[in-house]
């Protein structure tokens, strides 16, 4: 009786022993596959941070890059387009990266570009439709929590002071915040601001220059894209290069002078037939206002006809389309709406802008 009671023990010691040992040889598996897992997790994350850092510098050190002017075209949409970054262009030179434009979804379009917004040295508005601006705020902001050390300067014709004051504002709280939590020293308040430098206003068609640095020289000129007054273009020029901006505006005499044999001229294009039919649609459909604005924006903006013909008259070696109304979805409309009635005027080198396009402009 003893004996079997002390085999009948000694049965189920074993098979506890047996089931403790399969579930510690579980665990041991578990937790180390656990580990591995972990550990492959924390090297692909590793890996993919270093990737970033590296294409971020990379990326940095080209456009940075003296031998040449590179201008990329961050958004090429207009308030037509359903999403994507209006307008907003990039310019690269000796240097210094200069921003003309900030419209809807600029800060995302430059992030996925890996621009080094740290070193954003100025920003330049044409006009104040927010398809141009609207993004101002953050870049602003951003430039600076990711580790611009100066005061960012935004030039614009006269209401730039409220526009930049009106973020600020809108930011203050934002920025405490920042600087509470991180510190004076990763988020130092006195580089938070941005200072607006606004610009006598034009009352003829001369340029006048408004900024100045190491060779580089930006000049404003009057647009007319009435009812929005002031409304400017603007023109780059560095070792006998030169980039010309339209900014939003009809065909005029001032556009023409100051884009005479520039390397490049950015220019918005509406096709304007596209529009009408879209507005005639919209009017069939009994959509009445929105075909309202659709015949009201024709007569503001320059028919892919007006660019055409000015680009040849005023004898550019690069047109860059820009602010693309309707803009394309497919390399068909993009040919289509765009390329091939502008190449009907003009000859020379053609872009139809597409959003992250780069045109690089070699520098003697
Ligand atoms: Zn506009
Ligand atoms: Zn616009």
């Amino acid at each position: 009786m003893m004996k079997s009671r002390r085999k009948k023990e000694s049965i189920m010691t074993k098979r506890n022993l047996i089931i403790g040992s399969i579930i510690l040889i579980i665990a041991v598996l578990v937790i180390g596959l656990l580990f591995l897992q972990g550990n492959g997790t924390e090297a692909a994350l590793r890996r993919t941070i270093i990737n970033n850092l590296e294409q971020d510098s990379e990326t940095a050190s080209e456009l940075q890059r003296t031998d040449r002017i590179t201008i990329v075209l961050v958004g090429t949409g207009s308030p037509l387009a359903q999403a994507g970054p209006q307008t907003s262009t990039a310019v690269f030179v000796n240097g210094q990266f200069l921003l003309f434009d900030a419209g809807n979804n600029t800060l995302d379009a430059m992030n996925s570009l890996n621009f080094p917004l740290y070193e954003l040295d100025a920003v330049f508005i044409t006009h104040f439709h927010n398809d141009h601006y609207a993004d101002l705020g953050d870049v602003m902001e951003w430039s600076w929590i990711w580790g611009r050390r100066h005061i960012l300067p935004v030039y614009g014709p006269i209401g730039i002071t409220q526009i930049v004051d009106g973020f600020q504002s809108a930011y203050e709280l934002e920025r405490s915040f920042r600087t509470a939590h991180h510190g004076e020293e990763l988020m130092p308040p006195e580089w938070a601001p941005s200072e607006p430098i606004e610009f006598a206003a034009l009352t003829d068609d001369s340029a006048i220059v408004v900024y100045e640095k190491d060779g580089v020289t930006v000049k404003a000129f009057r647009v007319n894209h009435a009812p929005v007054e002031p409304s400017v273009g603007y023109r780059i020029e560095y070792a006998g290069k030169v980039v010309v901006l339209s900014g939003d505006t009809v065909r005029t005499t001032s556009l023409l002078e100051h884009s005479r044999n520039a390397d490049l001229l950015v220019a918005e294009a509406m096709n304007k037939e596209v529009v009408g039919a879209i507005e005639d649609i919209n009017r069939e459909l009994g959509y009445e206002g929105q075909a309202n604005i659709l015949f009201d924006i024709q007569d503001y903006h320059m028919d892919v006809s007006d660019v055409g013909a000015l680009a040849d008259e005023a004898n550019v070696k690069r047109l860059a389309l820009n602010h693309l109304a309707p803009k394309p979805q497919s390399r068909r409309q993009a040919n289509l709406f765009f390329r091939d009635p502008v190449a009907e005027q003009f000859s020379g080198e053609l872009f139809v802008g597409e959003d992250g396009m780069q045109i690089v402009i070699p520098v003697p």
